[in-house]
């Protein structure tokens, strides 16, 4: 079986954001929940620090996903893209704005991402998120692509959404892939909403 990456909430119809003003330039490949977002922003370059959490469901994956968050941070040198991207590891669950947690439960997904203000689920389509949970599955030890999925949850997490083609850690597919790192078409994303 396949499978595939879900964002929670999935229903509606997904704008795929097109730049038709930079010409000569392919379009950018991110999508967006309707523009929504989270309301206290990723950072702002560190003048806002945001947190995040790992569960001890997920300790397992701690390193992975420390590895996977600082791939969305430092991407100045590595890409020449800055983003406000500025998120720091807490261990006070309370503080944390992208929790991470491994389900029990073996399901049709390697991850999946529910957005949360307080502790009411948001649909990103309709609204902005205070908090965002990212679930990986109960055998995603068996997921061919960890840091890939684990980087797209936490794209999510911040406001991207699905894209079906291109360069990108939002693609849909990514457990099957390559890419295992926030990509420029992603950081373009961020840069859109943020
Ligand atoms: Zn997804």
């Amino acid at each position: 079986m396949v499978k595939r990456t879900l964002a929670a909430l999935m229903a509606g119809v997904i704008l795929l954001v097109t730049d038709l003003a930079a010409g000569a330039q392919p379009a950018s490949a991110y999508a967006t929940f309707n523009r929504h977002k989270l309301i206290y922003g990723v950072g702002n370059y560190g003048a806002s620090d945001q947190y995040y959490w790992v569960d001890s469901s997920a300790s397992g994956y701690s390193s992975t996903i420390d590895t996977a968050m600082d791939n969305w941070i430092y991407t100045s040198s590595y890409w020449g893209i800055t983003t406000p991207i500025s998120y720091l590891r807490t261990s006070t669950k309370s503080s944390s704005r992208m929790d991470h947690y491994k389900v029990s439960t073996v399901n049709s997904w390697w991850g999946l991402t529910q957005m949360f203000s307080g502790s009411t689920q948001i649909d990103p389509l309709s609204a902005n998120w205070v908090w965002a949970k990212v679930l990986l599955d109960g055998d995603f030890a068996n997921c061919p692509n960890k840091k890939g999925v684990i980087a797209h949850e936490q794209g999510h997490s911040m406001g991207l959404a699905h894209v079906y083609s291109g360069t990108a850690v939002m693609r849909a597919d990514i457990g099957g892939l390559s890419i295992n790192r926030a990509q420029p078409d992603d950081l373009n994303g961020i840069n859109y909403l943020y």
